[in-house]
């Protein structure tokens, strides 16, 4: 029986890098439950992602066409059956897009405990986990409570350190499974990869972002520039992105991405609870906004109350000078 199942998700052939922290996770937890730790490595060409997770624990790869795109169905299909195949006590799922759902799936399949978005998690007494949960755009944490397992967690982006990457030098050949799903009822037939400009937001150190006050698309170039000078991403609020100013991978927020960069610049935002979701977890928030009564002065680190068509040139132009 396998003891803490990792869910390394592989993105364009790539491991995404939340592994690390899972992994930080599963090593902490195993403390308490037998078992060791294993790897589900699903996708379409997996080989050089599985080699990267080598030395942690046993590998289990399910590579299949049908795996190619980051369709939930099928991927929530081959973790239930891997999971099925193992016995895990606890899956240890990325809250990305595509790992938040195949948590949900597989929870909902086997009727195991899901413990979402948790910034720390531990083993109680009782033999069940105890982890805590930022609500209400992190001005609340909830303690939550689940009995025994088996257990789906679901670790909060950056709430834990990511361990040391291994160099794969202690690679053993990982252990195949063929995928023999269920039936699928959908299908991706028209994959589409949206290109995004520069790096995700998030996977970005820095980001800044823009919202309604910017009130047009024009200045998300201003916003680009100031990010190509640090290395940073360009984010939005919704706003921005129902107006069509900027695509819709840049959203930051409950229906957009959460992200928890270094440094979060919200420029023209005004920090509705939404929107928090989505970037409070960031180390450092700095709010650019011409209303000092605007929400998102309570959760920023700094703030500049004035019109970013003086305060963002000013700070492009100093930074350029910087990095000249
Ligand atoms: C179910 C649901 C899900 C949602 N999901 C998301 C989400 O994922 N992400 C998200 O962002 N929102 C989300 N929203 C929308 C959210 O409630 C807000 O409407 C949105 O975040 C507001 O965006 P904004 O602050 O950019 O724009 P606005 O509300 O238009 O605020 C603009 C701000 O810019 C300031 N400003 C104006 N001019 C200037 C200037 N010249 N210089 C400096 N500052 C200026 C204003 O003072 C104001 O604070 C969601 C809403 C719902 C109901």
């Amino acid at each position: 029986m396998t003891g803490i199942l990792i869910v390394a998700e592989v993105d364009a052939g790539e491991l995404r890098p939340e592994f690390w922290e899972l992994v930080t996770v599963a090593r902490a937890m195993s403390a308490t439950l037998s078992g060791g730790i294993s790897i589900a490595v699903i996708g379409a060409k997996v080989d050089a992602a599985a080699r990267q997770t080598a030395g942690i624990g046993e590998v289990h790869v399910i590579e299949d066409d049908r795996l190619a795109d980051p369709w939930p169905e099928a991927h929530a299909a081959a973790l239930i059956q891997l999971s099925g195949e193992l016995a895990p006590q606890m899956v240890i799922a990325p809250r990305t897009i595509l790992g938040a759902e195949m948590a949900a799936r597989l929870a909902v399949r086997c009727r195991w405990q899901l413990v979402q978005d948790v910034t720390q998690i531990e083993a109680t007494a009782d033999g069940g986990l105890q982890g805590v949960r930022p609500v209400s755009g992190g001005a609340v944490a909830a303690t939550i409570r689940a009995g025994a397992g088996p257990w789906v967690v679901v670790p909060r982006p950056r709430a834990f350190a990511p361990a040391e990457a291994g160099t794969g030098a202690e690679s053993i050949a990982p252990l195949r499974h063929s995928f023999a799903p269920p039936a699928l009822a959908t299908a991706c037939e028209t994959p589409k990869r949206i290109a995004v400009e520069g790096i995700s937001i998030d996977r970005a150190k820095t980001v800044i972002a823009g919202g309604g006050g910017l009130c047009g698309p024009e200045p998300f170039t201003l916003l680009r520039e100031i990010a190509d000078l640090v290395g940073g991403a360009v984010g939005a609020s919704r706003v921005a992105v129902d107006s069509g100013w900027v695509q819709s991978a840049l959203q930051v927020g409950l229906t957009g991405k959460t992200i928890a960069p270094d440094l979060y610049i919200a420029v023209g935002i005004s920090g509705a609870i939404q929107h928090l979701i989505g970037c409070s977890s960031s180390q450092v928030i700095v709010a650019v906004n011409n209303d000092a009564s605007a929400p998102i002065f309570g959760v920023a680190n700094y703030g500049v109350v004035g019109d970013w068509k003086e305060v963002m040139p000013a700070f492009r132009d100093a930074l350029a000078g910087r990095t000249a």
